[in-house]
């Protein structure tokens, strides 16, 4: 079987008597990837000088979602960016780029999304509701599993072939989005409001929701990338 990335999550632990971090998927992500007829792996926050040999062996990469990005990033001072970890960052970008190199196929989903973008020199807005004039709540935490807002998807994008709508119902647990897009990325999908949903390059696809919480309505989107995934 097709073996797919998944760059780890890094969270301070709760409830442990432990101090270190740890390097997690969520199991909706996994479940994902494996209802979808691939082998999920974990690749722990490394140094990114190990990005490209880390994914020796791997037919695609899932950046999941997860922190807010350090503005720095993207030349930014942080205005409502929250919990960011720079080496995080730094080697999830190493990730993408190596996985652009190797002609891998890359999904990036809410904050894998606009890690994608941030890699390919694109910004974000740090907080919609206080940056980016929107009547849409994006971020209703309180309801992840079932679509909240609506999205309008451009008849010409790939996700369009894939879900065979122009319009979807998505969850929406994000509070930044993209501002100016990243070298070679399309917006191919926005929310009423504008708000950019999805993003497609050459081997990239990026999505704002969470498909895997909505795995039932969403699944296309997996089986299209591990379809996609190279055979390694
Ligand atoms: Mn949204």
């Amino acid at each position: 079987m097709k073996k797919i990335a998944i760059a780890s999550f890094r969270r301070s632990p709760s409830g442990s008597a432990f101090i270190y971090k740890q390097d997690i998927a969520n199991e909706a992500y996994t479940d994902a990837i494996i209802n979808s007829g691939a082998i999920p792996l974990i690749v722990p926050h490394l140094d990114m000088e190990y990005a490209e040999e880390a994914l020796d062996g791997f037919s695609g990469l899932l950046i999941p979602g997860g922190h807010d990005i350090d503005p720095a990033i993207y030349g930014e001072k942080a205005t409502y960016s929250r919990n960011y970890e720079k080496s995080e960052d730094l080697f999830q970008i190493a990730l993408v780029k190596a996985a652009m190199k190797l002609n891998m196929p890359i999904l990036g989903i809410c904050r894998g999304m606009q890690l994608i973008n941030t890699a390919l020199g694109g910004t974000l807005y740090q907080d919609i509701e206080n940056e980016y004039m929107s009547n849409i709540c994006h971020t209703a935490t309180s309801t992840p599993y079932r679509g909240v807002h609506r999205i309008t998807i451009d008849k010409s994008s790939k996700l369009y072939e894939i879900l065979d709508n122009d319009h979807a119902m998505v969850n929406s647990l994000h509070h930044q989005s993209i501002k100016d897009l990243g070298t070679g990325l399309n917006a191919v999908a926005a929310a009423d409001d504008g708000v950019v949903e999805a993003i497609e390059g050459n081997g990239i696809l990026g999505v704002q929701w969470h498909p895997e919480a909505m795995y039932s309505e969403m699944a296309m989107i997996f089986r299209y990338f591990v379809n996609e995934a190279n055979n390694a």
